[in-house]
């Protein structure tokens, strides 16, 4: 009977996969690929949703606390939902500054930081735009990061997750320089955007986003507002308007109405719409709908 519990126990430490939570699907899209079969990812987040307001839920304590490692997008964009749900796993594993903590936003230059800490510049992006995510050049220095602490944690298997690291890169550099080849002719391209979601997607494809339907990140339209960016459509004979799938789309059609600009529902993260059900998806479906 001891025999059989200590082959159990030993067959257990041998097999045991590293519990990874993450805060948003991409990041559990781009864990999988590194980790394979040695992890077990959750999301803790619904891609339809807002991933500012995620809803704490007392459920994802408990996903908090069963984890080895918890990775987040960082850049506030779990401020408001993540730290009381941290406080009350209290898991000093997983906590900020612990050994199975990774914040990957020090993998990417953020922009659109604010001259000064002030509330002119809206309530939720105070570090900068926080949505690095969207572009498919910043994965891969995301991946790389991911694949570091998963080595660090688990070192046995560091051959297995720098070689998935490596193919993983090449696959999404192709995609990368072929998206940019496939939509070059959009460079120069001006759209309107509800939230500064796609900021980083079109900084890659040379778009420029003349507005915002909210006045400021975080900040609901008003009717003032709106009005100014009817005008700016018109004069500056602007043909997309760039919807996510969270916020309200009453006013995207009220100015599309208005001014014969086209609304395109396009994707925030990996499953936010059905076409967008895998990272390369994604990428491909955000390229698109920016640029036609
Ligand atoms: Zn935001």
């Amino acid at each position: 009977m001891r025999k059989i519990l200590l082959i159990i126990l030993f067959t257990t430490a041998i097999f045991a996969k590293l519990n990874v939570a993450v805060t948003y699907n991409y990041l559990g899209e781009v864990t999988k690929a590194i980790g394979g079969d040695l992890v077990d990812v959750t999301v803790l987040s619904s891609p339809k949703l807002d991933p500012h307001f995620i809803t704490p839920k007392p459920s994802l304590i408990a996903k908090l606390r069963r984890a080895d490692l918890l990775i987040i997008n960082g850049g506030q964009l779990e401020i408001g939902w993540l730290p009381p749900l941290l406080k009350r796993a209290n898991s000093s594993k997983i906590n900020t500054g612990g050994i199975g903590f990774l914040d990957v936003s020090g993998a990417v230059e953020l922009i659109d930081k604010p001259k000064s800490v002030s509330r002119a510049y809206g309530d939720i992006h105070p570090d900068g735009n926080p949505h690095f995510g969207l572009d498919i050049n910043n994965i891969i220095p995301i991946a790389k990061l991911i694949s570091m602490k998963l080595s660090q944690l688990d070192p046995k298997n560091s051959s297995t997750y720098n070689n998935n690291y490596n193919s993983f890169s090449s696959k999404m550099e192709t995609l990368a320089n072929s998206l940019k080849e496939k939509y070059k002719s959009c460079q120069g391209k001006k759209v309107i955007q509800y939230h500064e979601l796609f900021n980083y997607a079109l900084r890659a494809y040379g778009v420029e986003s003349l507005a915002t339907i909210e006045p400021l990140p975080g900040i609901s339209p008003s009717s003032k507002h709106t009005i100014k960016v009817i005008n700016l459509i018109r004069e500056n004979g602007i043909k997309t308007i760039l919807q996510d799938v969270y916020h309200e789309k009453k006013t995207a059609k009220f100015i599309a109405d208005k001014t014969g600009a086209k609304v395109n529902i396009v994707p925030h993260d990996v499953g936010a719409i059905s076409e967008a059900n895998s990272l390369e998806d994604f990428y491909k479906i955000v390229a698109k709908r920016i640029c036609q």
